[in-house]
């Protein structure tokens, strides 16, 4: 059973990329599920045509026991669950995270899956978003990020984080913000921590066109340019065998690294 867990900064589009490549894996035939632990909740959206599912943690809050927890079926059949999160100001996002998937493990988790994404919320591996790394369900890392610096600086961080949990990265995806040369500039940024740019996803308006739709882009516009695009980064997360524990920059190194892709001074 593989287990990946999505990480990169807020709003980098880990949601779109993490709900693509469980459809594209569906459709491959692989028995697939999809873990939502942001606690807005609504990654899996797409999965389940617009439909928002109740998390697990409301349904524990309602006296709910682990086993009476329903997971929706969505595209091609993606199981998909949504963690949730505590009420605003109260309680740990981590600790619920933790709790829902020691439930899930031993309720629903057993060997006849193929493969479980964790879409992860957040730029900062604190030590509850760390959980599905620290506890030992994720084995493998990808970070989501655009040629920004914002971005590659949310990304170093989590690979800071990687580094003290001793994680492996699989490698970066970059999903296009349109800046220049910034396939290069994310593939060097890769190289220099030490791992790989694994896919390149251009900016495209079917994505927004299909999430309109409450659909992913495998699902909504299934012979598009961005479904294959989809599609092909799905298989080289499948085929990836080269991972290991990035060694994260120096800020000011990333800085100096766009300057001198993007020739500003
Ligand atoms: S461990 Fe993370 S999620 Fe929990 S309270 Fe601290 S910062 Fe928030």
């Amino acid at each position: 059973m593989r287990q990946i867990a999505i990480y990169g900064k807020g709003g980098i589009g880990k949601s779109t990329i993490s709900a693509n490549l469980a459809a594209g894996f569906a459709e491959r035939g692989l028995n697939t599920w999809y873990v939502g632990c942001d606690p807005k909740a609504d990654g899996s959206m797409t999965l389940l045509g617009g439909r928002k599912i109740p998390t697990f943690l409301e349904q524990k809050k309602e006296g709910g026991k682990d086993e009476d927890y329903s997971v929706a079926d969505g595209f091609k059949g993606v199981k998909c669950v949504e963690i949730g999160g505590p009420l605003a100001g109260v309680g740990c996002a981590g600790r619920g995270i933790i709790v829902a998937v020691h439930a899930l493990y031993k309720e629903f988790f057993d060997d006849r899956i193929d493969i479980i994404i964790y879409d992860v919320p957040g730029d900062v591996v604190c030590g509850g978003f760390a959980a599905p790394l620290r506890e030992g369900f994720a084995n493998e890392v990808f970070i989501v990020t655009s040629g920004e610096y914002l971005s590659l600086y949310a990304a170093n961080n989590i690979c800071r984080g990687l580094n003290n949990l001793g994680v492996d990265l699989g490698g970066m995806v970059c999903n296009s913000r349109e800046v220049d040369d910034e396939e290069s500039s994310v593939s060097e940024f890769a190289e220099r921590i030490g791992s790989k740019l694994v896919g390149f996803v251009p900016r495209d308006r079917v994505v927004r066109d299909c999430e309109n739709l409450g659909r992913t882009v495998i699902e909504g516009a299934p012979d598009s340019e961005q479904a294959k695009r989809f599609r092909r980064l799905g298989e080289r997360i499948l085929e990836n065998k080269k991972k290991n524990i990035p060694s994260p920059m120096a800020p000011e190194d990333i800085r100096e690294l766009l300057r001198k892709r993007t020739g500003s001074t």
